[in-house]
């Protein structure tokens, strides 16, 4: 028998590491449920038991779901399935990357062996380098690059009947049920691999054409909502694109640039690790930050959406409410937080990790980099998003910021927290002050 490890690859479809445990014979597959779970949100855990749950289903029950630290839960599950190999897909992640050197070693401690086939991107972070050999630190001719490579088609789907199973002890009904919310949009975040296979033939099929023109609208509601899935991987990348491949035009080649976005951020957090908590280009000097109870408080305004700015407000609530908030305004609200509270982008960060349903290190990291003006391929440090200007252009009628704020246009709506024309020169001052050239 062979051990699959299920890590962020919750599928059958286009699965290359469980293609491959079940090519060696009946498979056994197990799913390590960390202590490190326990800080994210209940919305966040709750959607990964029941996408957990629905795997499960789909390999007839046999999925394992294990309490426990992924070395001791794969070895155990390897010992107990008498598999000599186990085969699994390789994390890029400084977390993901500490797991499965913690995996390799306790599998060898038993003569076991661990094999790595495939990761969560169409091409493996480290891949796409420069002809010198370097990697891009740029996103444009990195994207350039990428597409020139290419990537596989997708793979085959596992079949169903090859499981053998294994024994749980996570219960997955009591995790589930702490994600009960009453978001009309749950259903799009819908948990099954089939429904999300068909959420992506219908989005390609009828939404792609308007993604070019709405995609920066919150109230429009456009974009794919594909992220949550990739999150999990329950969707591969690579059969994403295969379908865009298919269809040309504009919306389609911008669309899959959004991807070469995601993969970017991959390479980018693979080559430099330390990305993850060190701003890549320290542009701020380290005492500009804000700190202290008044810092506390403006933090806490932001994460509540109370700080008066009315598209920051209806995002923070959005994200409060479902774990999921829409790109624009994630780009509002992070510039507001270390712009105009001039509060350490990491701070923001780690508030995103506990809610966001689609939170994916290298995403959250790096486009918290890009917004704060801090990334190598960053927007200009000069460049301040007007949280108004941002409202009045991508939210013309109102719509998105009356759904998440009720009480918008009554006076139980705070007054804004600060004045944005001074906080802006406030934080280009001490941006021109600290900035100073990209670490080497
Ligand atoms: C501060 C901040 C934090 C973010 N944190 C995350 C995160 O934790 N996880 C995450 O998946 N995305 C993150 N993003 C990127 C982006 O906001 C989401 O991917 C997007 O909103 C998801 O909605 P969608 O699937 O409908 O996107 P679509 O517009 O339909 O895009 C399709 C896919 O392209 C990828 N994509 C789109 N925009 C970006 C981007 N800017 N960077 C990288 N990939 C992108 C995603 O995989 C997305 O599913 C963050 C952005 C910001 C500004």
């Amino acid at each position: 028998m062979t051990l699959w490890w299920a890590r962020r690859d919750l599928r059958l479809a286009d699965n290359p590491a469980l293609l491959q445990a079940q090519a060696d014979g009946p498979t056994a597959a197990a799913f390590a449920w960390t202590p490190a779970l326990h800080l994210w949100s209940g919305r966040r855990r709750a959607h990964l038991a029941r996408v957990l749950w629905s795997l499960r289903e789909d390999t007839g029950g046999a999925l394992a779901i294990r309490r426990g630290a992924a070395a001791d839960v794969i070895a155990a599950a390897a010992r107990e399935a008498d598999a000599p190999v186990v085969w699994a897909a390789r994390e890029h992640t400084p977390s993901g990357v500490r797991e499965q050197d913690a995996v390799q070693r306790a599998l060898h401690a038993e003569g076991r062996e661990l094999r790595f086939v495939g990761s969560p991107y169409a091409i493996a972070p480290g891949r796409v380098l420069k002809t010198d050999g370097t990697p891009y630190q740029v996103f444009t001719p990195f994207s350039r690059a990428w597409r020139e490579h290419g990537w596989r088609s997708p793979a085959g789907a596992a079949d169903p009947q090859r499981f053998r199973p294994l024994d749980s002890d996570v219960d997955l009904d009591q995790q589930a049920a702490h994600g009960d919310t009453a978001d009309p949009l749950e259903s799009r975040h819908e948990f099954r691999e089939s429904q999300v296979l068909a959420d992506l033939h219908s989005f390609v099929d009828s939404d792609l054409p308007r993604y070019a023109a709405e995609r920066d609208r919150p109230d429009l509601d456009s974009t794919s909502h594909l992220s949550v899935p990739l999150a999990y991987g329950q969707l591969h990348p690579r059969t994403v694109l295969a379908l865009t491949g298919q269809v040309r035009t504009d919306a389609a080649r911008m669309f899959e640039s959004e991807i070469a976005w995601r993969e970017f951020h991959g390479d980018v957090l693979h080559h430099h690790p330390s990305a993850q908590r060190e701003s890549l280009t320290p542009v701020m000097p380290e005492d500009a930050w804000a700190t202290g109870r008044e810092a506390d408080a403006s933090f806490l305004a932001w994460r509540r959406g109370e700080t008066g700015f009315s598209l920051v407000d209806a995002g923070m609530r959005q994200l409060a409410a479902t774990g999921i908030m829409h790109n624009r305004v994630r780009m509002v609200t992070a510039s507001f937080l270390v712009k105009d509270l001039h509060l350490p982008w990491q701070r923001g960060a780690d508030h995103f990790r506990r809610s966001l349903l689609d939170y994916d290190h290298a995403q959250n990291q790096l486009n918290w980099q890009w917004v704060a003006g801090t990334g190598r391929d960053a927007a200009p440090f000069f460049r301040v998003f007007n949280p108004d200007v941002q409202a009045d252009r991508f939210d013309p009628d109102r719509r998105y910021r009356q759904r998440w704020i009720p009480e918008l246009d009554t006076p139980g709506y705070p007054m804004p927290m600060l004045d944005h024309r001074v906080e802006r020169e406030v934080a280009l001052a001490h941006l021109r002050q600290g900035k100073r050239p990209s670490k080497g």
